[in-house]
């Protein structure tokens, strides 16, 4: 027999299959992680087997050198889903295959935790034995413990009951009165269980786990959407569509945003699904990771949930597949290949016949058009729970504010609803859209604006390091003193940070406890969590964060909920940001009064006649989406066509830029070729220019940006479009092809 092996080197050369023979005494099966002799001097180099064969054609055929886990590692299930990737996304195999894996897997660097066990030797008498270890006596003890246990007991277990004992158990196994063994342990993250009582569902959950029931009965790889408003108990009804998915004799995967994988979110299912339940994500440490993996591979745990990486989890007869928060820009990987989950998802359920439930208060456009034009199934939640009211959402114009001589952070009508709050005993949490370009540093005289000496980017201020930083290459500078440009000492920052912020509530309320909640003090592992349940504890009455905040989290003392400046990423440049906007509003708001007391949002903002605010005070989802695909539609922008950008970026200038201009014109010239006559119209844009951000790290940057309608003629426009690129990709340092890229900048 004759496998076919890819070997683990990404690099376009090798990316391909290889023939191995496999030795007779070698149960190679296909999904296999092996050891092959490749290249000059035939070093081993660990490579995946992919299919297996009778035959070959190769006269010179080497031999597979040995099995690396003694189980596949891959499903086949898998490696058609990466062979599949490689097309979808233009990838390497190998690069799609270990997205399935560990990283941990590869290179040998995590091994099985094992622990040392004992047991009493055969045909050992216990009377005897403990009369002749009569003078040692931590040697008679041990013994007495194990020969009392009349089983395996671990040596770290031996050593609570008698510390310093190991010698004396390594004496007892040389005189053979004990036998060693050893046992492999997994280690398991922290599990809470977070007890939740079991509801009776409401009619509307009823009837959204029914047709979820069904879907994964049928099989045939649906796609259901769940617009529930936010507390309307979208988890409770993931819950029960687990359990129905279970006893259909099917598993299932659910994702949830890498920055709502809480102990509370966790919990709750671990609460319903106790041992069967494995996490994912990258939290978790390198050891835990590998062995919630291979408890999933090897069916200890038969639930997946994990953020985005968790949709590939190696879990078998997969009836269900669930994406909460499905508009969350996190699903989208920004590494190689550039996949995103819901596709991935999407793919799995449909080759394995399962289903697709994705759940959100403010589905994506793209979702919530497919689910009108019935590809999707539509489900809704109305309400929220038990008659709750959403919250009041107040606006407060901060131009007015300014002209009535309030020039601080916080309009008057916050700080009336914050005392309220305070004096209530309730908490508040306080929201800083720190996207955009919230605490630049410029010169009131002559508007300099502060940037990186290796970036077009503006310096960020760090109060707490009395120093600027660039958040793309991590330079730091001193705040000047005067204006590098006109000299004038009238240099400062600007914008809103949630240092500033949490200045502003102590000035205002000395005595108030507050935390925050930002990546500045996110850095340490496990801070999150801590932090989480710091504030869920009511040992802080306010949480000042940014996005971090925004999501998921149930607090069900916050009643108040203030969002210090609603527009910042209202203007950015990208034809996402009203929606990205709108999302994150209504999420924001949708912390305030989840529980039995109401709750009040008070947003600032300095456009509150726009559209998308106006739509975010009403929390009219619906409403956005009918004013906002217009929009979409009047300049045929997503779902009605596809954006592709291809970057160019080399040290030298002149290189990036003449390999960006020649590139573009023969793809324009390629382009135009496959859509034919017909198909011109479809070409709305094809333009080569430096890139809004000109420089990153020193690199020059140039971009081609490519927008094509959304027509039966896409496919081969995008297909030729990849093929130009494979051929074209060395005009300089780096071309890279994003497809439908996430940032235009
Ligand atoms: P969402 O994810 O839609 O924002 P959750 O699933 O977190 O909402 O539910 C909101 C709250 O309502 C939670 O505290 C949850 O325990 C509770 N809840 C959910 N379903 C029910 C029900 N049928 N009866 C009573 N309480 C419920
Ligand atoms: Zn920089």
């Amino acid at each position: 027999m004759f496998a076919e092996v890819i070997v683990d080197i990404a690099h376009t050369a090798v990316d391909r299959r290889f023939t191995y023979r496999i030795p007779d005494d070698l149960p190679v099966a296909p999904g296999h992680h092996v050891f092959v002799p490749f290249g000059q001097g035939d070093h081993l180099k660990e490579g995946f087997v992919v299919a297996l064969k009778s035959t070959s054609d190769y006269p010179e055929i080497k031999d597979i050198a040995r099995i690396i886990e003694p189980y596949p590692v891959l499903l086949p299930e898998q490696i058609a889903l990466a062979e599949w990737m490689k097309d979808a996304y233009h990838c390497l195999f190998v690069d799609a295959l270990r997205l399935m894996i560990p990283a941990q897997l590869r290179g040998l660097r995590i091994k099985e935790k094992k622990v040392r066990t004992v047991m009493l030797a055969e045909g050992v008498d216990p009377d005897a034995a403990l009369a002749a270890l009569e003078r040692a006596p931590m040697q008679r003890q041990v013994f007495e413990i194990v020969a009392r246990i009349g089983a395996e007991a671990s040596v770290p277990d031996l050593n609570r009951f008698c510390p310093g004992c190991t010698p004396a158990v390594n004496a007892l196994i040389k005189k053979g009165y004990l036998v060693e063994q050893s046992e492999t342990v997994f280690r398991k993250p922290q599990k809470y269980r977070i007890h939740t009582p079991s509801y009776a569902l409401t009619d509307a959950q009823v009837k959204a786990a029914d047709a979820v029931r069904q879907a994964v009965e049928a099989g045939s790889g649906g796609v259901l959407l769940l617009h529930g408003v936010t507390g309307s108990g979208k988890t409770e009804v993931y819950l029960k569509a687990i359990e129905d998915c279970l006893s259909l004799g099917k598993h299932a995967i659910v994702l949830v945003p890498e920055i709502s994988l809480t102990p509370q979110t966790v919990g709750r299912f671990t609460d319903r699904f106790g041992d069967r339940i494995a996490v994912l994500h990258s939290r978790l440490s390198a050891g835990e990771r590998f062995d919630e993996w291979r408890r999933i591979r090897l069916g200890l745990a038969d639930i997946v949930i994990g953020a985005r990486s968790a949709v590939f989890a190696p879990v078998e007869r997969l009836g269900l597949i669930i994406i909460d928060e499905e508009h969350e820009s996190s699903y989208q990987s920004e590494a190689q290949p550039p996949y995103t989950a819901t596709e991935i998802a999407a793919r799995r359920v449909k080759t394995l016949g399962g289903a697709l439930l994705l759940g959100s208060a403010t589905p994506s456009l793209l979702s919530y058009s497919r689910a009108l034009s019935g590809k999707y199934t539509l489900l809704t939640l109305p309400d929220r729970i038990a008659g709750r009211p959403l919250p009041t959402v107040e606006t407060v114009n901060m131009r007015d504010e300014l002209l009535m001589g309030n020039n601080s952070i916080f309009s008057d009508k916050l700080t009336e609803r914050l005392s309220e709050c305070l004096a209530a005993g309730q908490q508040a949490m306080l929201f800083i859209n720190r996207r955009g370009y919230a605490t630049f540093v410029s010169c009131r005289s002559c508007g300099y604006v502060l940037k990186c000496d290796n970036c077009d980017i503006s310096m960020t201020y760090h109060k707490s390091e009395l120093r600027t930083r660039c958040h793309y290459c991590g330079a730091t500078k001193p705040l000047p003193k005067e204006c590098p440009n006109c000299k004038k000492p009238f240099i400062k920052q600007f914008g809103v940070g949630t240092e500033q912020v949490e200045e502003a509530v102590h000035r205002l309320f000395p005595t108030v406890r507050t935390l925050r909640m930002d990546t500045d003090t996110m850095r340490e592992k496990g801070s999150y969590e801590k932090l989480l349940s710091a504030f869920h504890r009511g040992d802080a009455q306010i949480l000042i964060g940014t996005q971090m905040i925004a999501k998921g989290h149930d607090f069900p003392n916050v009643t108040l909920v203030g969002i210090v400046a609603a527009d910042t990423t209202l203007n950015l440049p990208d034809y996402r940001s009203p929606e990205r906007t709108f999302q994150l509003l209504t999420q924001v708001a949708g912390r305030a009064g989840r529980d039995n007391l109401p709750g009040r949002v008070v947003l600032q903002t300095y456009e509150p006649n726009h559209p998308i605010i106006r739509f975010a005070k009403a929390q009219d989802y619906v409403g956005f989406y009918q004013y906002e695909i217009m929009e979409r539609k009047k300049l045929l922008y997503p779902p009605f066509s596809l954006f592709l950008r291809i970057v160019f970026t080399d040290r030298d200038e002149r290189t990036a830029e003449q390999g960006c201009l020649s590139y573009a014109k023969s793809l324009e010239t390629a382009l135009l070729e496959t859509l034919g006559d017909e198909g011109t119209q479809d070409l709305l844009l094809l333009v080569a220019a430096q890139a809004p951000i000109a420089r990153i790290s020193g690199y020059a940057r140039y971009q081609i940006v490519v927008k094509l309608l959304r027509t039966r003629r896409l496919p081969a426009a995008v297909k030729t479009i990849t093929s130009f690129h494979d051929l074209h990709r060395d005009v300089c340092a780096e071309v890279r092809l994003e497809i439908n890229p996430q940032e235009m900048f």
